[in-house]
């Protein structure tokens, strides 16, 4: 998911929208805004794309100075209305809104004692259980609820808070999801998961929220920062690897960069003889062009990605599925015809696309056929945020790399390691999380 909040400025939700313009590959099932106008807080939020929710009529509805938005991908909760963000509630203090990107590894203990102390759940969201922890607090001020109620939390998160007067964000201990703090160009703040927002809107960024830090914002004041939890760094390895745009800057550094130099390593550990480098499109398309300046072989487009393929609404038949592949990924025949690629993907998840992918590129021609992907074999599922699939759906979990190799049809199969992947991304300290390549979970 993707999380946002404007501060200051008199166009808060239009700035939220477009920030959540950028971050929609981060979760195309819902979208939501809350803003407020300094005495109610208004809320839009459906299914679909941020630009099928909203229109000129519904964002002028939600009028005020400071606004939050947020783009779904269910990890947590079902895919339906009543699960999209922000969450809303008024409680004794007023009203206010929550936007969460994460995963709450201890959802269903304190679930399970909010009920018995009488509380009524509207959705089958982790992040319902903030807003019935801050409602059942005894403290007397927001701050001090939402204190006591992150206390109360585990796993991954990245929040931020509405209130009619005030805005607060927040990052788990872990900092396991990313969130950046910028300034607009009219003094006022913006929070968002990714940087790439900032560009958009014309924002400067200033600084990463810390991990176990909440910041506060008020009228009139610089962000105040309270830190809640001693920070033990462990970012998401995958949001370079796949999840974050290239364009944005995460945990202090250019996904793009990451990304090349994941390619480079591969090159340089997995080498491979072939006329062509192409990449899946779009995630393999950073990794590709290291590979391919590492490895001196040329870069091609051997793959053209149609990106006005939404959910398609055809029944999920084998033959249904398959087309449905080729509707998204066309072959350039001509440039691949006859020749030995080296395909590059940022991960195999199910090993069904790969498979797909490799028919294809054979049918048009291809001699030979090696895949290298620019990440380990993702064995393990994620606990703090994406939504990876089950094991038993891993194909890694379940195969080796040469049972792989078999099951896709390629010539050659192999990954990067995960040493080289962490020294892709700078890592001299073991500041990352690489759970779901090495099953070694933090919490
Ligand atoms: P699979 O092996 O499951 O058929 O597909 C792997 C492809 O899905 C890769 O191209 C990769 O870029 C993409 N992918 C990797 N992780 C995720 C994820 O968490 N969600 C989605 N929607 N795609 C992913
Ligand atoms: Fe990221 Fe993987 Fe860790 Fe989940 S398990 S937080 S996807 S590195």
């Amino acid at each position: 998911c993707a999380v946002v909040g404007i501060f200051g400025h008199k166009e808060a939700s239009k700035l939220a929208y477009f920030s959540l313009h950028s971050l929609q590959h981060r979760g195309q099932e819902a979208a939501g805004i809350s803003s407020s106008d300094g005495e109610k807080l208004h809320t839009i939020k459906d299914r679909g794309l941020v630009m099928s929710v909203f229109n000129e009529d519904k964002l002028a509805t939600l009028s005020g100075s400071s606004a939050i938005g947020h783009t779904r991908y269910s990890t947590a909760g079902n895919d339906s209305i009543l699960d999209a963000q922000p969450v809303f509630a008024r409680y004794d203090l007023g009203e206010m809104a929550i936007v969460h990107n994460g995963n709450l590894t201890n959802a269903d203990e304190v679930r399970a004692r909010l009920i018995k102390r009488g509380a009524i759940f509207q959705t089958f969201m982790d992040t319902e259980n903030l807003i019935h922890l801050i409602a059942k607090s005894e403290q007397d001020k927001l701050l001090d609820r939402i204190i006591d109620a992150v206390k109360k939390i585990e796993g991954a998160f990245s929040l931020v808070f509405l209130s009619r007067t005030k805005m607060f964000a927040m990052r788990d201990r872990f900092g396991f999801r990313p969130l950046s703090l910028g300034r607009l160009a009219n003094g006022g703040y913006i929070v968002a998961s990714e940087t790439c927002a900032f560009d958009l809107v014309g924002a400067t960024f200033v600084r990463d929220v810390e991990p176990g830090e909440l910041l506060i914002f008020e009228e009139g004041k610089a962000p105040q920062s309270v830190k809640i939890f001693e920070p033990t760094p462990k970012h998401c390895i995958f949001e370079y690897v796949y999840f974050a745009r290239p364009d944005s800057s995460v945990f202090g550094q250019s996904v793009y960069e990451c990304r090349k130099e994941m390619g480079k390593e591969l090159a340089k550990i997995r080498p491979v003889e072939a006329d062509l480098v192409i990449p899946v499109p779009d995630g393999g398309v950073p990794a590709a062009i290291g590979y391919a300046q590492e490895s001196g072989i040329p870069y091609e487009m051997g793959i053209m990605r149609n990106h006005y393929i939404g959910r398609t609404f055809i029944e999920p038949t084998q033959e249904m599925r398959d087309l449905k592949v080729k509707m998204k990924l066309s072959p350039m025949t001509d440039i691949i015809k006859g020749k030995r690629v080296v395909v590059i993907d940022d991960s195999i998840v199910r090993g069904t696309t790969s498979r797909r992918i490799i028919r294809m590129l054979k049918e048009a021609g291809a001699k030979e056929v090696h895949m290298r992907v620019s990440s380990p074999p993702t064995t393990d599922p994620c606990f703090y945020g994406v939504d990876t699939p089950s094991k038993e759906n891993l194909i890694a979990a379940n195969m080796g790399v040469q049972e792989i190799c078999d099951f896709i049809e390629a010539d050659s199969l192999a990954y990067l390691d995960e040493a080289s992947l962490l020294r892709s991304v700078n890592a001299t300290q073991d500041i990352y999380c690489t759970a779901c390549f090495t099953g070694k979970y933090i919490v």
